[in-house]
């Protein structure tokens, strides 16, 4: 996490541990300062035409939020920043009544540490319905202390030790909670931005004008603590998407927009099996002997495990179940692209909801949702970043958001779909997507626990397999044109 200016690398990885991370502004005491000129008004580029906002309007540098005092001291001082992860889990598999889990990580170790076990701190669990504020408020009166320094004892040298909140990372809806945004079913209901969610997949957002800041966030919850009755307050909430208080977390120093990025591994697995279930579901009773012949036959790597059956068994299905499945399914669909094996009900709707008019395409143009779907997953967990591949990451987003939330009814409007506006400013702030999501699994115990070893594994390799499955190992009779522009399908 680096919001400041002043590092140009080629190829972009995450930054934070080592030396370089103690660079960044919320971190050090720097300040951003422009001598004698004062900046009203942002000029910028939206679908192609040029527009002017409000400098409001755009994030603030650290120093502006969380400068952090450096003590005056002759002792070495240590500057640590902890991420913060909060989910809900089922106690048991399929069981209904969630707990919810939280745990922290030391964000300035390297990757490969900070994804070991080891180094996953659990804080505790809030029991269902239990209080979440009541649970954390004992950690938050520590890291208050910890902001302003503390004397520590570091391998036997007196030391002064600093820590402050880095990312915080959960599900869609707790997530929301920690930043104290009304959850999805509000109207403005994204921690990110104020769209509102009846277009939350639309192709008109101007996200710099909309995003949520900082700094504005603050004067709505002050407007709403300053009405004069509750109904009021309630009122304005409503219309902010916001609570009626701030959150707890709000005691910390911290950018609560942009320290909070969405889970790309929850996103992405909940995409899928999505998209999984439509297509299975449009496929004619011919289609699903097709289907599940191909899946059987498939040659899948030897270090897989045995997928579960995704017809008779998709309720049953693990995340990561879904994540691998998305990898080779567009296979699985180029062996049986024909037709008949889709219901007429479910071409005709296609159909009308795409524009294209010959059977053949349709289907060819469903093929090509998959293709877009499993190559943006392997653009977001891709382990470093270069410019190209932030471009080209933005595009896979943009267009699988468009033509998903055009072709399927069910992806209109859906958060999971929304996000892909905000996961490249994510990617862009945090140099990749995998410290807001792969870590994570390590803990999926209740739900993805017995996939943990070979999950990890795939996960990190995704981009790999990828590779390895479009370009080396795969025989197909007629090659994928992986690259093609999937937007040529609609007449
Ligand atoms: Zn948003």
């Amino acid at each position: 996490m680096y919001f400041g200016p002043g590092k140009k690398v080629e190829r972009s990885q995450e930054i934070w541990h080592g030396n370089i991370w103690k660079e960044s502004l919320q971190f050090g005491c720097a300040s951003i300062k422009i001598n004698g000129v004062v900046i009203r008004e942002i000029l910028y580029k939206h679908q192609g035409h040029w527009k002017i906002r409000n400098v409001a309007y755009s994030y603030r540098y650290p120093s502006k939020f969380a400068l952090l005092e450096e003590p005056e001291t002759n002792l070495p001082i240590y500057k640590l920043y902890i991420d913060f992860y909060f989910d809900d889990f089922g106690t048991f598999q399929n069981v209904y009544h969630l707990l919810g889990r939280v745990y922290i990580q030391i964000g300035n170790l390297p990757f490969d540490k900070r994804k070991q076990l080891k180094n996953h701190f659990v804080l505790g669990f809030v029991p269902f319905s239990g209080s979440f504020e009541e649970f954390i408020a004992p950690f938050v009166a520590e890291m208050k202390m910890l902001e302003n320094g503390k004397i520590m004892d570091v391998q036997g040298t007196k030391s002064i030790v600093i820590a402050s909140l880095g990312d915080i990372t959960a599900n869609l809806p707790q997530g929301n909670d920690l930043v104290g945004v009304k959850r999805h079913s509000a109207t403005r209901g994204c921690r990110t931005c104020n769209t509102t969610k009846d277009s939350w997949t639309s192709n008109n957002i101007d996200l710099p004008l909309i995003s949520r800041y900082h700094h504005l966030t603050d004067r709505q919850f002050e407007e709403i603590s300053a009405a004069p009755t509750i109904t009021r307050r309630n009122e304005i909430a409503a219309e902010y998407g916001l609570w009626t208080c701030s959150p707890i977390l709000d005691n910390l120093k911290r950018e609560r927009h942009l320290q909070s990025s969405h889970d790309v591994y929850h996103a992405t697995a909940r995409k899928v099996l999505r998209f999984l279930r439509i297509t299975i579901d449009a496929l004619s009773p011919e289609g699903k002997l097709a289907f599940i012949l191909a899946w059987k036959t498939f040659e899948y790597p030897r270090s897989w495990q045995k997928l579960p059956n995704p017809i008779s068994h998709i309720e049953s299905f693990m995340m990561s179940d879904s994540l691998h499945l998305a990898m080779v399914i567009p296979f699985i669909l180029n062996r049986i692209l024909k037709p008949q094996n889709f219901k007429q009900s479910e071409i005709d709707k296609f159909r009308s909801q795409t524009g294209v008019s010959r059977s053949d395409l349709v289907i060819k143009l469903w093929l090509k949702c998959w293709i877009l779907v499993t190559k943006t997953m392997s653009m977001a967990f891709m382990h470093s970043f270069t410019k190209e591949d932030y471009t080209k990451l933005r595009e896979c987003l943009d267009n699988e958001r468009r033509l998903l939330s055009q072709a399927f009814e069910d992806f209109e409007n859906l958060p999971n779909l929304h996000i892909n506006l905000h996961l490249i400013l994510h990617a862009k702030n945090y140099a990749t997507l995998l410290n807001t999501g792969v870590v994570r699994h390590l803990f999926d115990g209740g739900i993805d626990g017995h996939h943990l070893s070979s999950m990890n594994n795939t996960l990190n390799n995704l981009p790999h397999h990828l590779k390895w499955l479009m370009n080396d190992w795969f025989i197909a009779e007629k090659s994928l044109d992986y690259d093609d522009d999937i937007s040529e399908g609609l007449i």
